[in-house]
């Protein structure tokens, strides 16, 4: 069987079916093939992972008419608590201060996923699925991708494809697209607690000798923990039992919640930094995960996979108003180009996070400590700090409403 698409997007995640959900009235045949049908999504451990969504998200989720029909499921963060495990350091940012109602919202990665799928479901798009896209052909007017649907095989053209089968694309690698991987040699264990004192809706990241420890609040007394450890010490908690656990994050991160306990079960992420070399090649251009997997400790990854589908959307939709060709190789390269400073910055940002506050030497400690401080009393400095993590910082797409 043939069937013929003006756009074909290889992954129903997060940024593939944003992206179909902000092109949805804008005339353009759009089909996704996902590998997973919606009960192995919601059935899925990995959606219990918190995400924390910045301001500048929300803003545009609530213009694709998404935020409406999760909002009721996200606990709002009007404190971030920012802290130095042995050391003075402190950094409080408040919504309050900032004028803002929230820095930034907490839902479950599960939340956002069915939903949006359900959306998808209901709006004017060809899902085909559980199926794979198997192999690539690019030609001079249109790109054509085999695909695997159970046991049957058939074949898609597209004037455009875009690739959004996260961390480890197909896409990609049929493409031949090298990446740079930097391995951490870090994993996070990823928990719920509920905490006998209310959290007040403030979001905790403590960094310790041995990586940072982020509590994220889930509703008033529950707190989404994502904590980074060494692989080997990360492998020996897993391992061991609940309790034992428990007692090791109650010891890191203190008793300013009161007592924890644990109400789900933990899980690991191996994290590594893993960047594509390009985003586009021929008629086929990559977002989100497929381009860049960060680690979790900033919260950017679907932050950032976001912005990659927003941005691709306004552009495809005036592409397309114009009566132009959306998958021609200028158009691509200009796409590409617009999202390298964000990718370049948030990328940074992430790293430098995770090494400076993953370091034990007493100079840097010392050097962290007196930024904590610093930041602290500097109200500019902080305020900066706030509108990065709300999102709203420079090179965000024009997000007008569509
Ligand atoms: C522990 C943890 C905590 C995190 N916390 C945050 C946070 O606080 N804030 C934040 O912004 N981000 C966070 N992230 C990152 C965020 O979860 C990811 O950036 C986001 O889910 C990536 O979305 P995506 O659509 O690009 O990829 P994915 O979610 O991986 O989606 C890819 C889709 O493609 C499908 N697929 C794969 N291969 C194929 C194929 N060959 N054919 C068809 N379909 C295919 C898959 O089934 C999947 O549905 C966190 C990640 C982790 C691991």
């Amino acid at each position: 069987m043939h069937q013929d698409f003006d756009l074909l997007i290889a992954g129903g995640g997060l940024a593939g079916n944003c992206l179909a959900l902000a092109l949805k009235d804008t005339g353009i045949k759009i089909a996704i093939v996902e590998a997973n049908t919606r009960e192995q999504l919601y059935a899925s451990p990995s959606g219990d992972r918190a995400l924390a969504l910045a301001a500048g998200t929300v803003a545009i989720l609530d213009n694709l008419n998404i935020w409406q029909g999760i909002s009721q499921a996200a606990t709002a963060i009007k404190q971030i608590h920012v802290s130095d495990r042995g050391h003075f350091g402190k950094v409080r940012l408040s919504a309050s201060k900032e004028n803002v109602d929230a820095l930034g919202y907490v839902i479950t990665a599960r939340e956002i996923e069915t939903h949006v799928a359900k959306l998808v479901a209901q709006a004017n798009i060809e899902l085909i699925c559980p199926a794979r896209v198997a192999g690539l052909m690019s030609m001079h007017d249109e790109v054509g991708a085999s695909i695997k649907l159970n046991q049957e095989s058939s074949s898609v053209t597209a004037k455009l494809l875009v690739g959004a089968d996260g961390g480890n694309s197909s896409i990609r690698k049929l493409l031949e697209i090298k990446q740079k991987i930097t391995e951490y040699g870090q994993t996070a264990l990823i928990t719920t607690v509920k905490s006998r004192l209310p959290n007040n809706n403030t979001a905790y990241e403590r960094f310790t000798s041995s990586g940072p420890l982020a509590l994220l609040p889930v509703g008033p007394y529950h707190c989404s923990v994502i904590w980074t450890k060494a692989d080997e010490d990360a492998k020996a908690l897993m391992a061991g039992n609940d309790s034992d656990f428990l007692a090791e994050l109650q010891q890191c991160f203190g008793y300013r919640l009161g007592e924890l306990t644990l109400t789900s079960p933990k899980r690991a992420f191996p994290l590594t930094l893993i960047r594509a070399e390009k985003m586009v090649s021929g008629r086929v251009v990559i977002i989100g995960n497929a381009v860049h997997q960060l680690h979790p400790v900033a919260g950017q990854g679907f932050n950032l996979g976001l912005r990659d589908a927003v941005q691709l959307a306004g552009m495809l939709a005036n592409q397309h108003e114009a009566g132009k060709d959306i998958g021609a190789a200028d158009f691509l390269n200009s796409y590409a180009k617009s999202r390298q400073k964000d990718h370049d910055r948030t990328i940074l940002f992430t790293d430098s996070v995770v090494r400076i506050f993953s370091n034990d030497w007493l100079a840097l400690a010392a050097a962290r400590n007196l930024g904590l401080t610093v930041l602290d009393h500097i109200p500019a400095a902080k305020a900066l700090l706030a509108r990065h993590a709300m999102g709203l910082a420079k090179h965000m797409p024009n997000l007008g409403k569509r």
